[in-house]
């Protein structure tokens, strides 16, 4: 799933300022998972921003709804219909969202309530963490099903490198938590399914343009 986190109330209050009806629209599937922007951040922060601008002495009328996804057209139909309602839209889904719903309302100023941060997993109750980059060509394959690609600070395609220390990562130091080496529990993994040779395979350098290196990527499929 897309993992986002809310900019903060300040931030929202001056993309805002202008305007004395808003809509605020969330996604209730990845960035509602995120805790981030589903219909109950939703109506935390149209009761944020209502009380923000009433302490300034501004009368703002907030509407609310939530859709299923931002990213997919026939979703936001609901949004597109409100829209009319209000001079503007606050999207509380991720980039891609936000996108998809300014690309159908031209006429529409739409603005960002999140920032997206990446491709995750929740890992446990508020806790989530990158799994993956979107690289285009995947390597899970070969590597036990654990991404060096978003998951090793230097990206190594070929690891270890000097810096795993008792199976934590250089950069531990630096973060001052414990962040574990891919490649520590990759080597684990691999063990664990009796399939170590498959480090003595040479990995050589990505095709970095399935992964966004010539610009936006897109997929088309015959259906
Ligand atoms: S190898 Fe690429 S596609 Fe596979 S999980 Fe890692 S970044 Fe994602
Ligand atoms: S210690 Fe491990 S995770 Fe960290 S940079 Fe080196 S190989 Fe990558």
């Amino acid at each position: 799933m897309v993992v986002g986190e809310r900019k903060a109330l300040s931030e929202i209050k001056e993309m805002v300022r202008p305007y004395g009806k808003i809509l605020i629209a969330g996604c209730d599937t990845c960035t509602a998972e995120s805790l981030s922007g589903g219909r109950k951040q939703v109506a935390e922060l149209a009761a944020a921003l209502e009380m923000a601008f009433r302490l300034e002495g501004k009368d703002v009328e907030i509407l609310e709804i939530s859709v299923d996804r931002q990213c997919i057209h026939d979703f936001l139909l609901d949004i597109i219909d409100r829209s009319g309602e209000v001079e503007a839209v606050l999207s509380m889904a991720c980039g891609a969202g936000v996108q998809s719903l300014a690309e159908r309302l031209p006429a529409k100023p739409i603005y960002p309530a999140l920032n997206t941060m990446f491709i995750g997993e929740t890992v446990s109750n508020g806790l989530w963490q990158e799994r993956c980059q979107g690289c285009g060509d995947c390597l899970l394959g070969v590597t036990g099903g654990l991404c060096p690609v978003t998951r090793c600070a230097k990206g190594l395609l070929n690891g270890p490198c000097g810096g795993s220390q008792g199976g934590l990562c250089e950069v531990s130091a630096v973060l001052k938590c414990d962040v574990p080496c891919i490649w520590h529990l990759i080597y684990d993994r691999l063990e664990q399914l009796g399939e170590l040779e498959r480090l003595n395979t040479y990995a050589p350098p990505k095709d970095w343009r399935r992964g966004g290196g010539i610009g936006p990527r897109q997929l088309v499929r015959q259906v």
